[in-house]
């Protein structure tokens, strides 16, 4: 592929090297991993435990708790749910089902039981792997699911409960086992993203997609020398899927796992691990910056060099500020999507960091392109419109929802991100807004559309639009517009206690205001851009 900007098709060609993609159909990502095998290296410890894998036990442990999820029927096409906080054993689970070529399903632990039977009716798991502290949330819904319990010493009696995944992993390979033949363009994971309107929907992404994301990853991350990453970022979502359960595993690099995120074990762990590498989104390195000196004088954040920031926007003053707090602490960028399977653009040196604002140059083998989204026009350089994506990471559509696939890929492969950018004359990608509605409190989604649906069904509101509002500490938290039925003397406060019975934390919607109408469009579509417009005009 050509380099920089050609203006004769107003395309964008990554200025990385390019990805020597493997040729071999047949490969699936977890073959592609442990080719690189990397011995007696730790590869995943346990930061309050000190429970660890080295790599080879680690791919001892997924070969035998494949051959296990073989003879219990699991076969290729088969869905399965991973209901887990971060764990060790987070990854030996995708990767002995994605072995199979059985697909993986994630979701965020903080999800009620309702939000999980959502997503278990949509995708329709043979099986799941959870935790017994969570166990309740599949069970609610679906009674007759099979479970496997993640933790050690778990009795086998609860509901549903069919054996541990300590007992699978202690278990001897079979060597009579079904191997079924895994094609790159088979599904390998179904993450769920609103993407660019409406609720939650599956993201079919391939094996070929996760293989060259692992490359992405490896061609960021200097392989020369052993590196130390901490993992806090949730692995249930792409961002913590492609770094920790596929990603740097290919690097030969240790992962020091936090179940959950927590300020002082976070930068306790760097001190006792000695870690180089820190993955973050962007409100804890937010809170970094506003405690630095206090942090300073009490961690040793001596071995760190790299916070990597991805999920949200960073603003240039944190970026800037970080900077000068940390000074020998790069600040690495990624921009991307869970419908491009990760890391679209990013920066991969101080130096290109320093271009502050920026999200980065396009992944390697990725094309882009500026597009006015209300004339389809393609524009030159430094003109914002909708950015556009194509490549080997772009997934393969929203699952059972061909409207969906439809309106967010066009036929020449290219997916529309639903983000407001620009491109500078070096080819650095600047993201300006959020076209589409969605809402990113503290890195995580909340689909607009769901908090509507529920807002409808209070016998007191009559019409609703839910909008992101900027906020320091989360980025944006949802703001909702409540039109009251006649005579109702429904609350702010009300409202906000209706929605936070229904949802996770992170969904609760965070200020209300009554309003006579809600703007929509003669074709019935709420006028967000009037109403953020609105509610922002007092700032
Ligand atoms: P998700 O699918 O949850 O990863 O959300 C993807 C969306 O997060 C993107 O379409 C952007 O709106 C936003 N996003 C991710 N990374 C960045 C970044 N570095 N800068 C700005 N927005 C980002």
């Amino acid at each position: 592929p050509r380099s920089g900007f050609n203006s004769s098709n107003s395309t964008y060609y990554s200025k990385r090297k390019p990805l020597p993609l493997p040729q071999n159909h047949f490969l699936d990502v977890t073959t592609f991993i442990s080719s690189h095998s990397h011995h007696g290296n730790v590869a995943f410890i346990d930061s309050a435990t000190n429970r660890h894998f080295t790599f080879r036990q680690l791919w001892l442990a997924v070969d035998s708790v494949s051959s296990s999820l073989s003879s219990t029927g699991i076969r290729k096409g088969d869905v399965v749910l991973l209901l887990s906080p971060n764990s060790i054993y987070f990854p030996v689970v995708c990767l002995s089902v994605m072995s199979l070529g059985a697909i993986i399903t994630t979701t965020n632990p903080l999800n009620t039981a309702n939000e999980i039977a959502k997503q278990i009716n949509d995708s329709k798991p043979v099986l799941a792997f959870t935790t017994s502290q969570l166990i309740n949330k599949i069970t609610a819904s679906s009674p007759n699911l099979p479970i496997i319990l993640i933790e050690e010493n778990e009795e086998l009696q609860q509901g549903g409960v069919i054996d541990t995944l300590h007992n699978l992993m202690k278990k001897e390979p079979s060597v009579n086992r079904v191997k079924e033949r895994i094609n790159q363009d088979d599904t390998a994971t179904l993450l769920y993203s609103s993407g660019t309107t409406g609720p939650s929907k599956g993201v079919v992404s391939s094996h070929r997609n996760l293989i060259s994301m692992v490359q992405i990853v490896q061609s960021r991350f200097k392989s020369d020398d052993l590196q130390t990453f901490i993992c806090t970022v949730p692995m249930f979502h792409i961002y913590g899927l492609i770094a920790f359960a596929t990603g740097i595993l290919a690097l030969g690099s240790t992962v020091v796992v936090l179940s959950k995120f927590d300020m002082h074990e976070m930068l306790f762990s760097i001190e006792k691990f000695r870690a180089t590498y820190l993955p973050l989104v962007p409100p804890i390195l937010v809170a970094m910056l506003n405690n630095a000196e206090a942090i300073r004088a009490k961690y040793d954040l001596s071995s760190l060099h790299s916070v990597l920031s991805g999920g949200a926007p960073l603003s240039k003053e944190v970026i800037e500020g970080f900077v000068e707090k940390y000074p020998n602490v790069s600040i690495l960028q990624g921009y991307g999507l869970t419908e491009s399977t990760g890391v679209g653009a990013s920066t991969d040196s101080l130096e290109e960091s320093r271009r502050y604002g920026t999200a980065g140059l396009l992944s390697p083998a990725t094309e882009g392109k500026i597009v006015d989204p209300e004339s389809g026009e393609e524009l030159p350089v430094n003109r914002t419109g909708e950015l556009w994506l194509r490549g080997p990471t772009i997934m393969k559509g929203y699952f059972s929802n061909a409207e969906a696939t439809a309106s967010t890929l066009d036929s020449q492969g290219w997916l529309k991100t639903g983000d407001l950018c620009y491109v500078d004359n070096d080819g650095f990608i600047f993201v300006v807004d959020r076209l589409k509605e969605l809402i990113k409190y503290k890195g995580y989604q909340v689909p607009p559309a769901e908090l509507e649906a529920l807002l409808l069904t209070h016998p007191a509101i009559l019409d609703a639009a839910v909008i992101p509002y900027p906020d320091r500490e989360a980025g944006q938290i949802p703001f909702a517009y409540v039109v009251r039925k006649d005579e109702s003397s429904l609350s702010e406060n009300e409202v906000m206690d209706f929605i936070a019975k229904q949802v996770a934390p992170y969904k609760r919607i965070r200020r209300v205001a009554f309003t006579s109408s809600v703007p929509k469009n003669p074709s019935g579509k709420i006028l967000r851009k009037d109403l953020i417009k609105l509610a922002t005009s007092k700032l």
